[in-house]
């Protein structure tokens, strides 16, 4: 068995809480963020657990990679690949990290400002 961490990512892995899972391969889940920020909200995570970003390393590289490849066929899916979306990586406490087991967002279905809060 794979550790799963004890974050409530690590209980959405184990099928221990519910999350609306829109897309699944054998090493990355994405499921509807349960507040979203906008009309597409989706956390994109690794089923293996990983700190945060600030912990990865050159083992890490696959599973990065698979991340962000994951993050693009949802984008396709949720049909905001033409008009364009964010991908955020909020890292450690200042980085507005709340939950730490590796994640991104994917938003979109709305304008975005820039700088970020
Ligand atoms: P962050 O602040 O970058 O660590 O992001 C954590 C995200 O997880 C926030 O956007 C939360 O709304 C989201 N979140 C927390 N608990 C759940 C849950 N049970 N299901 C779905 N999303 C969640």
């Amino acid at each position: 068995m794979i550790d799963s961490g004890d974050t409530i990512f690590g209980k959405i892995i184990r099928k221990e809480i519910p999350a609306t899972i829109v897309y699944e391969t054998e090493n990355v889940l994405a499921f509807r963020d349960i507040s979203p920020v906008a009309p597409t909200h989706i956390v994109i995570i690794p089923k293996r657990f990983i700190k945060d970003l600030a912990s990865v390393g050159p083992a890490d590289k696959e599973i990065l990679g698979e991340l962000m490849l994951v993050a693009t066929e949802v984008a396709k899916r949720e049909n905001i690949e033409d008009k364009g979306y964010r991908i955020v990586i909020n890292t450690g406490k200042q980085g507005g990290q709340t939950v730490f087991h590796l994640h991104l967002h994917l938003i979109g279905g709305r304008a975005m400002d820039w700088p970020p809060g």
